[in-house]
């Protein structure tokens, strides 16, 4: 290691520069080392430091943005909202609360940072539950309009009256925003009713670790958003302050997550997901009429993805032409005509400009589209047109978000598969025949 910084768009990687500090998640003072520096997207740079105890990552004397605030324009406001109905909202990360909630009895779910409200949505649809979702930000707003919600639109706190307690509590992306991770504990431990289960997710501290994978750094940093990143550590340590014992947290590369409440142990989070349900939840979402073309093909979209992951391929192939007429009629684009479509998807500086034109999720369309076609029809050629398509819409629409100060993990993902599928087709080594 040398003393300089190396550069990674829009974050530094520092070493050997310390710093007193306290740490917000486990309360320990002491030198800790500055690991990274990060923009956000108006140029403030900030520190995160390590935790030399917890092994979280901080940022010292970290202030919460005002959430509530309004956009730069309303064409940026409703370009957030596009982004995320479209491509950014991991549906099937926001309904596994309830999923979780299934596992035991009532019907009351409470979502705090709800965002958009598709968990809320989920729980009421497909369980018939009385939701309720507090945010104080502005795609709350957008979502209490679009889905028709119970959403309001402040900041919760520990005074708040729950009445009798949530029997289901999601808090998804939402521990890391607080300056003080127990602040949030403490809500979840007064709002949830006896026998109830709590579900949370954070990005895990560990994901910028030297050897670990550094893809899409920035957006678990999210500079000046996140007071920090967890480490499994630092969570049970934030919970042991909020006075909660029963919980059980699983750690994955990039997240962690918690289910709170009598024996916790007992559940696995990733067995509660019910593929039927979500699976029709999406159906009926996407053949509704909705007031909002992007939000109807983020659901299509959705559900094309789901439907490819499970190889169903005559299925997908019908959620493709569905997904193929609403980009026709919203965006006047024909997915069909790969290269045509590719040679008026350039980015010369006008965001705004550049995302009016096509839907956010181009690039997993054309990704899944040629896991379809390479495992339907076998047609290499076509499918190898479908992956060289997302690569490049990836790289066009991340280009964008860069110079924001913005990126997205699943659209890091999407790039390097569909390029190793390009390879793979189209490499030396390929063994498919192509046309
Ligand atoms: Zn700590």
């Amino acid at each position: 290691m040398t003393g300089s910084p190396t550069a990674t768009m829009g974050m530094e990687r520092q070493s050997g520069r310390r710093r007193m500090g306290l740490c917000p998640v486990c309360r320990a003072t002491g030198e800790h080392e500055v690991e990274l520096t990060a923009r956000a997207a108006s140029g403030a740079a900030f520190d995160y430091v390590r935790c030399a105890s917890c092994r979280s990552l901080y940022v010292p004397d970290f202030t919460p943005p005002a959430y509530e605030r309004a956009a730069d324009s309303i064409e940026a406001a409703d370009l957030d909202i596009k982004f995320y109905v479209e491509q950014g909202a991991g549906l099937e990360t926001l309904v596994t609360p309830a999923m979780i909630g299934r596992r035991r009895a009532g019907d009351r779910y409470l979502e705090i940072g709800c965002g958009f409200g598709f968990g809320l949505d989920f729980a009421s649809r497909s369980m018939g539950w009385e939701v309720r979702g507090v945010d104080p930000g502005r795609l709350a707003k957008a979502g209490r309009q679009l889905l028709g919600l119970d959403i309001e639109h402040r900041y919760l706190s520990a005074e708040d009256d729950f009445g009798g307690g949530f029997d289901t509590i999601a808090a998804i992306e939402v521990i890391e925003h607080f300056v003080d991770p127990a602040d949030l504990l403490a809500i979840v431990r007064k709002a949830l009713a006896k026998g109830g289960l709590a579900y949370l997710t954070t990005p895990n501290a560990g994901c910028t670790e030297a050897g670990r994978p550094t893809v899409s750094l920035l957006s678990a940093l999210s500079p000046g958003n996140h007071a920090f990143l967890l480490s499994k550590a630092g969570l049970e340590a934030a919970l042991a302050r909020a006075g909660i014992a029963d919980y059980a947290i699983r750690e994955q590369d990039r997240s962690l997550d918690a289910v709170i409440g009598a024996d916790a142990r007992l559940i696995d989070p990733a067995a509660c997901f019910d593929d039927a349900l979500y699976e029709a939840y999406l159906e009926a979402r996407t053949r509704e009429p909705s007031a909002s073309p992007f939000l109807q093909i983020g659901f299509a979209y959705r559900l094309f993805k789901f439907l490819v992951n499970h190889n169903r391929l005559d299925e997908a192939r019908g959620a493709f032409e569905r997904i193929e007429q609403m980009v026709r009629r919203c965006y006047d684009l024909n997915l069909s005509d790969v290269w045509g479509l590719l040679r008026r998807l350039t980015f010369s500086g006008d965001r705004i400009r550049l995302f009016k034109t096509f839907p956010f999720c181009l690039t997993g369309i054309y990704f899944f589209a040629g896991i379809m076609t390479l495992n339907g029809s076998g047609d290499a050629t076509r499918a190898a047109d479908f992956f060289f398509a997302a690569m490049r819409v990836a790289m066009v629409v991340r280009k964008a978000l860069l110079s924001a100060g913005i990126d997205d993990g699943e659209l890091d993902d999407l790039q390097q598969v569909a390029r190793r599928h390009v390879v793979m087709l189209l490499g030396p080594d390929s063994r498919w025949t192509l046309a």
